[in-house]
């Protein structure tokens, strides 16, 4: 078991002390476990499933370009105990990819970590691009905010520290209805229906919904799987199937990538 001791007189945050008891009681595995259920992990360890690692790294080297914060960010966040949580570096890539398809300006992000998926997005945004990023998690997001100083974006960040469904409602409620052009879902995994339905009305028609980890590493296809996050995800997987209110394309990329574009 990995083991780092406590030098005298070294300055350890609380994540780290609690990371450190973990480690030495061989529970960390437990207590990731145990983060990705309730805070909805990526289940894909940094790779998009079913990939061979062989062939994950073929992919990643013959066709990533990731921007410099974008690498150390990665980094960074894999030395985090919560770490696969983060965005894999491909779906990054074609997120942004799709935000310049779409010529997006104003975009949502429900789900922000260490800010992965965030800074991608508003690296292609264009200058007066905008991102409303809604995450819970103070300490995780610092990192983040770290990051898109660093990138130069973070003018382009508009970080809110509340439940999610809070901030789409109070969004509605202000009138933004059918204004922002793009949304990205990645955040618990029960509330997905919540904030599909609040992010239909929030896109503007033609407007794009992605929402991840909608394989859930293979577990929505096997029927025994009863967990609240699976029937969650794949109750929501069946109602995507037959809304007539979107054009969808369900994506074996990462942990699975669900785009739904609102009808015009
Ligand atoms: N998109 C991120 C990235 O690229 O690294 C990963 C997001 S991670 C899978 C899920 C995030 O959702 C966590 O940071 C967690 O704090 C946040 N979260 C969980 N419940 C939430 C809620 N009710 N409202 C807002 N954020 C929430
Ligand atoms: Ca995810």
């Amino acid at each position: 078991m990995e083991s780092k001791s406590l030098n005298q007189g070294q300055q350890f945050s609380f994540r780290e002390l609690v990371k450190q008891i973990l480690r030495n009681l061989g529970l960390e595995q437990v207590a990731r476990k145990l983060r990705e259920s309730l805070l909805g992990g990526t289940q894909s360890s940094g790779k998009s499933l079913g990939l061979s690692d062989h062939l994950s790294v073929y992919l990643q080297s013959t066709s990533l370009r990731e921007h410099e914060s974008l690498a150390q960010l990665r980094q960074e966040t894999e030395q985090h105990p919560f770490g696969i949580m983060q965005t894999p570096p491909e779906e990054g890539q074609f997120i942004a990819l799709l935000i310049q398809l779409i010529g997006a300006k104003k975009t949502l992000e429900v789900g922000v970590f260490t800010g992965y998926s965030t800074l991608a997005v508003a690296l292609a945004l264009p200058p007066d691009g905008k991102i409303i990023a809604c995450d819970i998690s103070e300490e995780d997001t610092a990192i983040a905010r770290r990051y898109w100083q660093k990138a130069g974006v973070a003018h382009k960040i508009d970080l809110h520290l509340a439940p999610a469904l809070s901030t789409l409602d109070r969004l509605l409620a202000e009138g933004s209805a059918n204004t922002f052009d793009f949304a990205f879902i990645d955040a618990d995994k029960q509330n997905y229906d919540n904030y599909y339905e609040r992010l239909l009305q929030l896109v503007r028609p033609g407007g794009l919904i992605a929402i991840d980890n909608v394989l859930w590493a293979g577990r929505v296809a096997d029927p025994a799987n009863q967990e609240a996050e699976t029937t969650a995800i794949r109750s929501l997987n069946q109602k995507i199937h037959h809304d007539s209110r979107v054009v969808i394309s369900l994506l074996p990329i990462a942990d699975g990538l669900t785009l739904a574009m609102k009808k015009t």
